[in-house]
C-alpha cells in the first residue's frame, strides 16, 4: 500500500552484491547444462536468447523498473505447444522449456535460502498488497519445515521466466494475495523514483461518521463501520484492490482491533497522555516509539511494510485523535 524508494532498495543490494553475483553466474552455468539437453527448435532459440541475455548483461537480476519495461519484450513469447487432453480437446499452452528455465534460475531455492534475509534487510516483513498478513509461509518437505518467502512477480513468470529472479520484479505477497491476484492487472508501483510515493499513502482506511459513538452506545464491534479508500487508476483495465484481495472483507473480520482503538481513545485522552509523558520521561521514549507502545502498531505510513495490519491501526487511530 505504499512503496520503496528504489535508491534505499539499491542500497541494499549493494550489500548482498556477492549473493546476487553468485545468482548470475550459476543461473549461467544450469541454463547451459539445460541447453545441452534441449532439441526443439523453437526451445532451444528461446533458451539460447535467455543465455545471452544474462551473459551480455552483468546487472540483470538488478534491472530497475525502466531497464525491465524497456527489456521485456526484447525476447518474444515463450513458445507455444499444442496440448491434447483427455477428452481429445486441445490447447495452446506455454512449452515445458518455461518450467526447465525457471528451475534452472533457481527462484524455488532462492525463496528459503536469500529472500528472507534479502527483503529483511529492505525492511518488509508484510503483505505489500493486503498489508494483513506476513509474507512468509512455512513449508513442509522432505518431513522439515522451513521458512519461505512468498513472491509476487510483478512481471508474470509465465510471461517472463527470465524476470523470476530479477529483484525489482519480486513483491514479497501473502500466499493469498498472490493466489489471488494471478494475472489480474493493477496498478501499483512498489518500488519507485518518486519521494513524495514514498512518505504517504494513497490508500486509506477512514472510520464511518458516528461509528465511534454508535459503538459506544451498542458495544458491538460488529457497529463499527468503516471504509476502505483507492486512489483513481490510469492504467487501462486495471482492477481495484478491494476487487483483486478482497480488502474490505478481510479487515471487517478484525473490527475488534478497531474496538481497542476506540476504547484507548476514550481512556487516553489529551490530559492522560501527557501525564503519561511526564511521568516516563526517564524512560526516553521516542515520539513515534511513544505512539507505537501506544497503539500496539507503527503509526506512519513510511513503515506500513514492516508489520500486519499497520495501516488500519494508524488511520483508524489518527482518525480517533489517539495519535
Ligand atoms: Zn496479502
Amino acid at each position: 500500500m505504499i512503496a520503496i524508494h528504489e535508491n534505499k532498495v539499491k542500497a541494499v543490494q549493494a550489500i548482498f552484491s556477492k549473493d546476487i553475483k553468485n545468482q548470475r553466474e550459476k543461473a549461467i552455468e544450469k541454463l547451459n547444462v539445460l541447453n545441452n539437453k534441449i532439441i526443439d527448435i523453437s526451445d532451444k532459440a528461446y533458451l539460447e536468447s535467455v543465455i545471452l541475455l544474462f551473459e551480455e548483461n552483468t546487472d540483470i537480476l538488478i534491472w530497475d523498473s525502466d531497464k525491465i519495461n524497456r527489456s521485456k519484450d526484447i525476447l518474444g513469447n515463450v513458445p507455444m505447444i499444442t496440448k491434447v487432453y483427455r477428452n481429445r480437446i486441445s490447447k495452446q499452452v506455454k512449452s515445458p522449456i518455461k518450467n526447465a528455465i525457471l528451475t534452472a534460475l533457481g527462484y524455488k531455492l532462492l525463496r528459503s535460502s536469500f529472500y528472507p534475509k534479502y527483503f529483511k534487510e529492505v525492511g518488509i516483513k508484510s503483505c505489500v498488497y493486503c498489508n494483513s498478513q506476513l509474507s512468509i509461509t512455512a513449508v513442509k518437505s522432505k518431513n522439515v519445515y522451513s521458512a519461505k518467502f512468498d513472491v509476487d512477480h510483478y512481471h508474470s513468470k509465465d510471461d517472463y521466466p527470465f524476470l523470476s529472479i530479477n529483484l525489482f520484479n519480486l513483491y514479497p505477497a501473502c500466499s493469498s494475495c498472490n493466489r489471488a491476484k494471478s494475472n489480474d492487472v493493477i496498478e501499483f508501483e512498489l518500488y519507485t523514483k518518486d519521494e513524495s510515493k514514498t512518505v504517504k499513502s494513497n490508500y486509506n482506511f477512514k472510520l464511518s461518521p458516528y461509528a465511534k459513538s454508535k459503538y459506544l452506545t451498542t458495544r458491538e464491534s460488529k457497529d463499527i463501520d468503516f471504509t476502505f479508500n483507492e486512489p483513481n487508476y490510469n492504467l487501462v483495465g486495471a482492477k481495484k484492490f478491494n476487487d483483486v484481495f478482497h480488502i474490505k472483507g478481510i479487515y471487517e473480520t478484525q473490527d475488534d482491533l478497531i474496538e481497542e482503538l476506540i476504547i484507548k481513545s476514550q481512556i487516553y485522552n489529551k490530559s492522560y497522555l501527557k501525564t503519561l509523558k511526564s511521568n516516563f520521561t526517564k524512560l526516553n521514549l521516542h515520539p513515534e516509539l511513544f505512539k507505537r507502545t501506544l497503539v500496539g502498531n507503527y503509526t506512519e505510513d513510511k513503515d506500513i511494510h514492516k508489520r500486519p495490519m499497520s495501516k488500519l491501526v494508524m488511520d483508524i487511530a489518527k482518525d480517533l485523535n489517539l495519535i
